[in-house]
């Protein structure tokens, strides 16, 4: 029997996001964005499934690590680059690339002799302000890195956007703007892109795009869904019911008893909650995916269950599955019922949820 609740990743579906953005990027290598394992669907499963991306991103030392512990090969990219000191010997037994974007880090690379230069992609602030060297920074910074014998030459290049999800925003072109005058004539690659910049801003992909959500086949853009790319949903958050019962109307459900039944119903008791990653602050009427139908959620969410409204004249039985988001309930719809981003909701799940590779 299968275990629930679980997420079922398909395999299938994430070599296919894959190709699709290499359609829709055609001149970039894909650095594919697997941190936070893997956004939720395993961070070795995804990287294996997706062997033939150019490199895989990652926010951690400890994810990388783990990559290469599994037998992964490809290039790894640290998109916050190292933390502390002890790190860079790690890089460099591990081959790994850092991206550098603090003079913490020049301060440390120059203080130390490593075994073989560092790959480093410098990162320049265009705009979003979070991380990175700005205009009036930069040619010292890269002048420094240049004479540091532990970077290895040439220095790539990479910058970060803030809007990039709105497709209306002239923020994205401004920032690519102001990135490709300050790296102007300069060699190494360039990459600006996530998702949303791969999928809206076409002339920013460059020499590497960097997705994380849309290789899960989700859409990055509000009102919107990966479908709409030719993205297919690569998760499937599933898990069954434990209880149908009569309801009566009037009667309330859950915690504080804040929802009563307008009209007799029955009600379904799904084994899923916050304890699961399911946001607590899900409202009344979240869509939930019960033999073949969308039912609306009731009352709150407790640690290790919620309730949904089959209505009167359900037939659902315990043991049916229970969809809370997947192909045919899409997370972008989900995230928007409960006021997040899809990215948080597959990224919350807790271990208590069996993440299963088809
Ligand atoms: C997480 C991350 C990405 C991927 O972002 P998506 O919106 O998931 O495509 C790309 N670049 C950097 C620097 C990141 O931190």
């Amino acid at each position: 029997m299968k275990p629930f609740p679980r997420a079922e990743i398909s395999a299938a579906a994430l070599k296919s996001n894959l190709r699709r953005l290499r359609e829709l990027a055609p001149h970039s290598k894909v650095m594919a964005v697997v941190k936070a394992n893997g956004y939720g669907h395993g961070l070795l499963n995804v990287a294996n499934c997706l062997s033939t991306a150019d490199g895989f991103g990652l926010a951690r030392l400890q994810e990388a690590l783990e990559l290469r512990a599994g037998g992964v090969t490809a290039k790894l990219l640290l998109l916050e680059g190292f933390f502390r000191q002890s790190d860079l010997d790690l890089l460099i037994t591990h081959d790994i690339d850092t991206v550098v974007h603090h003079e913490f880090q020049i301060e440390m690379l120059e203080q130390q002799t490593l075994a073989k230069p560092v790959t480093v992609w410098l990162k320049i602030d265009s705009g979003m302000h979070r991380l990175g060297f700005n205009l009036a920074q930069f040619n010292a910074i890269y002048a420094r890195l240049m004479a540091c014998p532990q970077v290895a030459k040439p220095i790539h290049l990479m910058t970060h956007f803030a809007c990039a999800d709105e497709p209306d925003n002239p923020a994205t072109a401004k920032q690519a703007e102001r990135f490709n005058e300050m790296t102007q004539g300069l060699p190494g690659f360039r990459t600006l892109a996530n998702s949303a910049a791969a999928l809206y801003w076409q002339q920013t992909q460059a020499d590497w795009i960097r997705p994380g959500i849309a290789l899960y086949g989700v859409s990055p853009v509000a009102n919107d869904f990966g479908s709409n790319h030719g993205l297919v949903p690569a998760m499937e958050l599933m898990s069954q019911l434990i209880a149908v019962r009569d309801h009566k109307a009037g009667d309330p459900v859950g915690y504080g008893s804040y929802w009563h039944a307008k009209q007799d119903t029955q009600l379904g008791v799904v084994a899923i909650g916050y304890g699961d990653g399911y946001p607590r602050n899900a409202p009344e009427g979240t869509p939930v995916w019960v033999n073949g139908r969308l039912v609306p959620i009731v009352g709150r969410v407790s640690m290790d269950m919620l309730t949904v409204d089959l209505g009167i004249d359900a037939t659902d039985k315990v043991g049916d599955a229970v969809m809370l988001w997947g192909k045919a309930l899409p997370v972008e719809d989900v995230a928007e019922h409960i006021g997040t981003i899809a990215y948080e909701l597959v990224t919350k799940l807790t271990p208590r949820v069996a993440v299963c590779m088809d």
